[in-house]
């Protein structure tokens, strides 16, 4: 019998389910897919195998346990059923780990109770990864099963990066403190920077800028994160496509009192209302680069903001760092807007800070150099893979635990 070399990664949100399954012997991708819409009167599943056309079907998904074994059949049909003897094991994305969680972590009924412990601080997030987890831990009882956590990463901080200048008591209270979030992202992006410099991750300093939807920036030095934009939750740090980053948090206060403006209101207006939508009421960076080419001065304006706290963060963390050896750009925003990377790191030549304007405009989807040869730090572009990193921590963990 062939050793067992497949990981099942699953990013379980509320309504939908992401999954890839990947081979750790040689990384590569046997099926990837997404059920959504899980709990409306009709949901969807697309599939895509490895090899051969996409699969998409429109049925019910009542709940998540309908939703896995919609997966697991999918899976089946290509020969790669959740009882294959070549699955080693199921890594979850679980969104937040609070102080207690800070390693991937072995699924146990004992570590499944914690994680609903934590659910006050990630009260969107954490009962999908939950619920996510119990289906497939019935499905499966016998398999190693693994939790990596978004803010694991992060969990190096020093404790003056990590705490809010608040009453002690009152923050431990309410375990108020910085988290971070995107950490796998992070992790996978600030390893492959220093690998397409040739050196060991240890070896170098590197400023990691997340820029999707939700957008976040880390300090990583010599593989460890000292400082990351997003705090208790993904609200702080850059202007995202729908969230404010940060801000006056008495700006809060005056929409209450004075607004009038209940809890609920404001919890939509900074996570949905906000940001480059609420500037200028799109949140694609590919939109609003239209629209400045028509010379819409609300979109240039959105454009323009979004930047400043992009290079604020820049500096900050140049600071931070002391000596920086590389910046690297991900995510959807940073893979693909050659405008937006431009615009952050126009004229820090004095910071040694050089791009190079025709490597920068080249489209690619593999890690990528962008800066001058005279550049003392190196600019780059680094397609993120969360889902290969959270299939190698799991099968580090099942092996470290196996062995
Ligand atoms: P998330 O995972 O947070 O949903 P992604 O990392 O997939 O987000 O990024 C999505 C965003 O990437 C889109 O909202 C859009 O702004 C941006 N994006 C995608 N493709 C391009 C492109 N070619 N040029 C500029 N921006 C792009």
């Amino acid at each position: 019998m062939s050793e067992a070399t497949r990981v099942l990664v699953l990013n379980s949100g509320s309504s939908s389910v992401k999954y890839q399954l990947i081979d750790m012997a040689d990384g590569a991708r046997l099926a990837s897919g997404l059920v959504e819409r899980i709990g409306e009167s009709q949901g969807r599943i697309k599939h895509e195998p490895g090899r051969g056309p996409e699969r998409d079907r429109y049925e019910p998904f009542p709940d998540h346990g309908a939703a896995l074994g919609a997966v697991a059949d999918q899976l089946a049909a290509d020969g790669m059923g959740l009882d294959s003897h070549q699955l080693a094991a199921i890594g979850h994305r679980a969104v937040h780990g609070g102080t207690r969680f800070t390693e991937p972590t072995l699924l146990t009924d004992e570590v499944v109770d914690g994680l609903r412990e934590l659910i006050p601080l990630a009260p969107l997030h954490n009962p999908a990864n939950i619920t996510g987890i119990e289906v497939a831990r019935k499905l499966r009882p016998d398999l190693p099963q693994v939790a990596v956590f978004d803010t694991a990463f992060h969990a190096t901080m020093p404790e003056f990066a990590a705490r809010y200048a608040i009453d002690k008591a009152t923050a431990d209270a309410h375990q108020v403190r910085r988290y971070g979030f995107h950490g796998t992202s992070h992790q996978y992006v600030s390893r492959r920077t220093a690998e397409l410099l040739g050196k060991s991750p240890e070896a170098v300093n590197v400023i990691v800028l997340h820029l999707g939807n939700g957008a976040s920036a880390s300090a990583v030095a010599g593989g460890r994160c000292v400082d990351t934009s997003m705090g208790l939750t993904p609200l702080e740090g850059l202007v995202m496509g729908t969230r404010s980053g940060d801000l006056d948090p008495a700006i809060l206060l005056h929409l209450h009192r004075v607004g009038g403006m209940s809890v609920d209101e404001i919890d939509t207006l900074l996570n949905r209302r906000s940001g480059l939508i609420g500037l200028c009421g799109d949140n694609d960076m590919r939109e609003i680069g239209r629209r400045m080419g028509e010379g819409d001065a609300e979109a240039r304006l959105a454009f323009d903001i979004y930047i400043h706290r992009l290079r604020k963060y820049v500096g900050a963390y140049y600071a931070v760092l002391g000596r920086v050896d590389a910046i690297a750009f991900t995510a959807g925003v940073g893979e693909n807007s050659a405008a937006v990377r431009e615009a952050a790191l126009t004229g820090l030549e004095a910071l040694g800070i050089e791009l190079d304007s025709v490597r920068n405009a080249v489209r690619g989807s593999t890690p990528r150099l962008i800066s001058a040869d005279s550049s003392r730090v190196a600019v780059a572009v680094v397609p993120t893979d969360e889902e290969l990193e959270i299939a190698q921590q799991t099968f580090a963990v099942v092996r470290r635990t196996a062995g």
